[in-house]
């Protein structure tokens, strides 16, 4: 029999390609979204969407009926750092209420796994790089911090409870289904991959880098670019792994790349330039952010296949071209 999964959050960019690997595999999916950054035509069609918000008591209740399930995958959050500057107890209350109301639901119901979309913006700015998972956590902004209280709320859950957790804290994701069938699609976008495809396609004027004179060799910032099919494997890969009990992974690449070579890759994969001006640092940026994905590794053998900054901006440069609106058109 196959098993069945709910996906909070499955039709946003990270959630929509678990979902599609969920489906590769054969697994039944129900899909629990609010639709207001996820879109509809990001749900694949063998999946079952719910339309309903977190916030919503009766909403989870009826998301949870539609089990028993093997696991809750819980994406659905807010997730631009510059927003949680800018509204740190709205978005606490979001983040860490939504989160905290799912997994008391989980307990009730007793769904057996939970595996929590988390983030390096836990680790603030650290001096140790690359980034494992014993790497102290200081989060440096309260987006960063929503997601450290709920893989404490995890802990406590898993201590009192019996629920097996999966905290997989993401770098940066990025790319495209290597099919076509998903992409990425945020409105406004802010992340760096679209933006420079754009420039480049023409559909926006220019790229603003954001500051030229961090401590790195070409001076702009780096981050480690993970393809988004590769989390969505981690995920798979991490749920496995919790017969033997509760994990925390740190999911990236291991490689570090700079604004700057994001550009020259989005030059080598359309073979145009990608028009860009040197504008003012962004704050809250750390000058570097490379993870050790060596625990998921050696615990479950995941290897990100298309590991390769040139892989990553390929896919996604495929699927914006053939969607000039997004998921919009
Ligand atoms: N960045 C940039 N211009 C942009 C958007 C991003 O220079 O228009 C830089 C940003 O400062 C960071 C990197 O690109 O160093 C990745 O930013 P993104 O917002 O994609 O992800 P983040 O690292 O903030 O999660």
């Amino acid at each position: 029999m196959s098993q069945r999964y709910l996906v909070t959050g499955g039709a946003g960019f990270v959630g929509s390609h678990l979902v599609a690997a969920l489906l590769d595999q054969g697994a039944e999916v129900v899909v629990f979204d609010n639709l207001l950054t996820g879109h509809r035509a990001a749900v694949l069609p063998g999946a079952t969407l719910l339309t309903g918000a977190l916030e919503d008591p009766d909403a989870i209740e009826a998301a949870l009926a539609r089990g028993p399930f093997h696991a809750v995958f819980h994406f659905a959050a807010l997730s631009l750092v510059g927003d949680s500057m800018r509204d740190p107890i709205g978005y606490l209350a979001a983040n860490v209420g939504n989160g905290l109301r799912l997994i008391d639901a989980c307990v009730r119901h007793g769904v057996p796994r939970f595996v929590l979309s988390s983030t390096a913006a836990l680790f603030g700015t650290p001096d140790r790089m690359p980034i494992d998972e014993d790497t102290s956590i200081d989060p440096g902004s309260p987006y960063g911090d929503s997601k450290w209280m709920l893989e404490r709320a995890l802990a406590w859950a898993e201590r009192i409870h019996g629920l097996r957790f999966a905290c997989l804290r993401y770098f940066n994701a990025a790319g495209a289904d290597p099919l076509g069938r998903l992409g990425e699609d945020h409105r406004p976008e802010t992340h760096l991959v679209p933006l420079a495809i754009d420039a480049m396609l023409g559909r926006r004027a220019e790229l603003a880098v954001f500051g030229t004179d961090y401590d790195t060799p070409d001076g702009t910032c780096i981050r480690d670019y993970i393809h988004v099919t590769d989390l969505a494997t981690a995920h798979l890969a991490a749920l496995a792994r919790l017969d033997q009990g509760s994990v925390t992974y740190n999911l990236g690449t291991s490689t570090g790349h700079s604004v700057l070579e994001v550009i020259r890759s989005v030059e080598r994969a359309g073979g145009r330039p990608v028009p860009h001006r040197i504008a003012p640092r962004r704050p809250g940026d750390p000058a570097r952010l490379v993870a050790s994905p060596a625990r998921i590794m050696r615990e479950t053998g995941w290897q990100p296949r298309l590991a390769s900054l040139d892989d990553i901006v390929a896919t996604a440069l495929r699927w914006r071209e053939a969607h000039p609106g997004g998921y919009g058109g």
